[in-house]
């Protein structure tokens, strides 16, 4: 059988498919990219030409503008298309918006690359897919044992719990603009919170996005300052940054909070003064991670990046060949 090893390699610039001559999510610009999600740690501009699913093309030119890929290829989930000499398909990866998993067969040789992905129901986005391969490539942001992630439900009990038991307060939570701001607004709206949310200005632009492919969450408004004084007992969405500074002034005792699976880690909250830890991911933890290895049948796990060793270990417990990639340059947006 043919080893991957052969036709995907690892670069500077990112995993190169030798057969189909492209990249995928490559850290600067390429001729041909492949790129699984918005995320600015996997899409990056000055590529000539990009293959994504509309969604994710939508969210890069939002963010990146839209000269930032000279030529653009929407691809549905689940469409072939033949790159090269490689079939290359997109499949849902339930991270955000347009996540994908890539699918390469070469040669009756399949592999694929989990992109950031995560297995629990996500009301805003198409749920990952589980695709049987002889090759998975996959993400390990939360690969260790302790990173077992919470019930989302008990999370946004914890907020509401907050809100109903300090109505002077604002919670202002902090959360990244894309992915867990939507997320977390629909979550709420799933637990029957149904007053109006209260946005930062940066989250509109995405949110917006969101709302265009489908996505409704509810009475959303923005925070002007003259408002901020009125919020007492309100939610206000903001990213993490602006939680602490300049902007957060002006609310009356604000309740600071934030929505991040890194918030399983208690000093982490205290060194960024949060009272109310969240502990909200888009990535998989160490649970979902080792039963997506199992569940794909593969012959062999590479890791790209994250806690690498913890997951290779565990793939080579269980009779499965397996490597680090060590892949540097993502993981800085999104959690
Ligand atoms: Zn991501
Ligand atoms: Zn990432």
């Amino acid at each position: 059988m043919l080893k991957a090893e052969t036709w995907l390699k690892v670069t500077q610039k990112g995993l190169y498919c030798v057969p189909g001559d492209f990249y995928i999510d490559p850290h600067s610009g390429v001729n041909r990219a492949v790129v699984t999600h918005g995320h600015s740690d996997h899409a990056r501009p000055g590529h000539q030409s990009t293959l994504a699913t509309p969604e994710t093309l939508a969210i890069a030119s939002l963010r990146m503008g839209k000269s930032a890929w000279k030529r653009t290829q929407a691809i549905k989930f689940g469409k072939s298309i033949r790159l090269g000499s490689v079939d290359v398909k997109l499949v849902p990866a339930g991270h955000v918006l347009g996540s994908a998993q890539v699918i390469m067969e070469y040669k009756g040789n399949r592999v694929v690359v989990s992109g950031d992905y995560k297995r629990r129901s996500d009301p805003t986005c198409a749920p990952f897919e589980v695709v049987c391969c002889d090759v998975f490539i996959t993400e390990a942001t939360f690969g260790l044992p302790v990173f077992r992630h919470p019930a989302d439900q008990g999370e946004i009990n914890k907020l509401l719990n907050s809100v109903a038991r300090n109505p002077d307060r604002t919670h202002l939570v902090g959360v990244y603009a894309l992915g867990k701001a939507q997320r977390l607004m629909a979550l709420l709206r799933a637990a029957g919170y149904d007053q109006p949310l209260y946005l930062h200005g940066a989250l509109n632009g995405v949110t917006n996005l969101y709302h265009e492919f489908g996505i409704n969450l509810g009475d959303l408004r923005a925070v002007s300052p003259e408002s901020k004084r009125q919020l007492s007992g309100a939610i206000v969405l903001a990213p993490p940054s602006a939680t602490n500074d300049r902007w957060s002034r002006g609310f009356v005792d604000p309740l600071i909070s934030f929505a991040s699976g890194w918030m399983r880690i208690r000093q982490r909250a205290r060194q960024r003064g949060v009272e109310l830890p969240l502990i909200l991911s888009d990535h998989a933890d160490w649970d979902e991670l080792t039963d997506t290895i199992q569940a794909v049948h593969a012959d062999e796990i590479w890791v790209t990046h994250g806690r690498e060793d913890a997951l290779v270990h565990y793939a080579q417990s269980k009779g499965i060949r397996a490597r680090a990639l060590s892949m540097i340059g993502y993981g800085e947006e999104d959690e």
